[in-house]
C-alpha cells in the first residue's frame, strides 16, 4: 500500500520529494508506532486524527513543553504550520507517497495503518551518541473516550508499576556504550517491571553525566514542572517526557544543547473540553508529581 499525497497549501520556495529522503529512525525507545527520519532534523510519526487535531489547536504553554511540529499529513492533504521552521516552509513536501516500509522498517503502523502522520523535530538531531530516556508520565494514562475494559487495563497497568505512586514509569532507555561501560538498553517490558529502586537506579545511571550537565537537566526539568503547574484544565493522559542527552559533545557545542527535554505522545491528552471531553480544572497532578519525583532522583532540592 502506498499514500499518495499532495500538498495542500502553497508557499514559495522548493518543494521536496519525500520517498527519496525517508530513512528509518535509530533512536526510537518508546512507543508501537515506528518512526521514520526525514531531512533537517524532523521525523514522521504516525498517529491518530486526535493526535493531529490536539498539535493543531494545542494550548500556548504546552506547544512550549513539546517538540515543534511543522506539519500534519491528513490523507491526501499536507499542512504545514505558521509557526513551522523555515525549513519546513520553503521546502515543502509535495506529491508525496509514502511507502509501507523504507530499507525493511515499517513506516504504517500495522495495525492501525494510519494514513495520518505529524511531521515534529528530531530531538536527536545532530547528536552523535546521543542518551534516551522515554518516561510515562502521570498517574492516569487513559483518556476521556476510552472504553470500559480500556480504563481497566490501563489503570491496572498504572497500578502494578511506578506510575501510580510516583508518577512515572519506564517506558524506554538506552545509553550508548563507552570506554567503560557495556551499552544500557531497557525496554518498556522491563520498565513496567521495576519497583522503586529499580527505577531510581536506572534513573541515577541514565544521569550519570558531569555536574553541569545535569545541572542543565535539572534547570530543563524545572522549568517544565513550572509550565504545567501554570496549565490550567490540561490533562496529559498517557504522554511522556523524553530525555535526551548527548555523550559525546564537541568542545564548540554550547552546554545548553546537550540536554534536550519534551513532553510527547498527546493522543490521550485533553483542556477545555477539547473534541468533546471532560472540563478539568487546575493543574496536571499527576503529571506534577512524575516531574518532582524525578527532580528528587537526580538531586534537585526544590
Ligand atoms: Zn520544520
Amino acid at each position: 500500500m502506498v499514500l499518495n499525497i499532495k500538498r495542500a497549501s502553497s508557499l514559495d520556495g522548493a518543494t521536496v520529494n519525500v520517498q527519496d529522503v525517508l530513512k528509518p529512525f535509530d533512536h526510537q525507545v518508546g512507543g508501537h508506532t515506528p518512526f521514520t527520519s526525514l531531512p533537517n532534523g524532523h521525523l514522521l510519526k504516525p498517529c491518530d486524527e486526535r493526535e493531529i487535531y490536539f498539535y493543531q489547536k494545542m494550548p500556548k504553554i504546552i506547544k512550549s513543553i513539546a517538540p515543534l511540529c511543522c506539519s500534519t499529513i491528513q490523507g491526501s492533504s499536507v499542512t504545514t504550520f505558521d509557526d513551522s521552521c523555515l525549513n519546513c516552509r520553503q521546502h515543502q513536501l509535495e506529491n508525496v507517497v509514502i511507502p509501507e516500509s523504507i530499507e525493511g522498517s515499517p513506516i504504517l503502523n500495522k495495525r492501525k495503518l494510519s494514513k495520518n502522520f505529524i511531521v515534529l523535530s528530531d530531538l536527536t538531531y545532530r547528536m552523535k551518541s546521543p542518551r534516551i530516556l522515554d518516561l510515562k508520565l502521570g498517574t492516569r494514562q487513559h483518556g476521556d473516550r476510552a472504553t470500559v475494559a480500556k480504563i481497566a487495563c490501563m489503570t491496572a497497568k498504572c497500578q502494578s508499576t511506578t506510575s501510580a505512586s510516583l508518577g512515572i514509569r519506564l517506558c524506554g532507555m538506552k545509553c550508548p556504550p563507552s570506554e567503560s561501560k557495556n551499552q544500557v538498553s531497557i525496554s518498556k517490558y522491563e520498565g513496567r517491571a521495576m519497583d522503586k529502586m529499580e527505577l531510581f537506579l536506572a534513573i541515577r545511571q541514565f544521569f550519570n553525566v558531569p555536574e553541569v550537565v545535569l545541572e542543565v537537566a535539572q534547570r530543563k526539568l524545572l522549568a517544565i514542572r513550572d509550565v504545567l503547574e501554570k496549565a490550567n484544565g490540561v490533562r496529559l493522559f498517557g504522554a511522556s517526557l523524553l530525555i535526551v542527552i548527548e555523550s559525546d559533545p564537541l568542545e564548540s557545542t554550547p552546554i545548553d544543547n546537550l540536554v534536550r527535554i519534551k513532553v510527547v505522545d498527546f493522543a490521550n491528552a485533553t483542556f477545555d473540553g477539547f473534541q468533546g471531553d471532560n472540563f478539568y480544572e487546575g493543574s496536571d497532578e499527576g503529571s506534577i508529581l512524575g516531574l518532582e519525583t524525578l527532580l528528587g532522583i537526580i538531586g534537585h532540592q526544590a
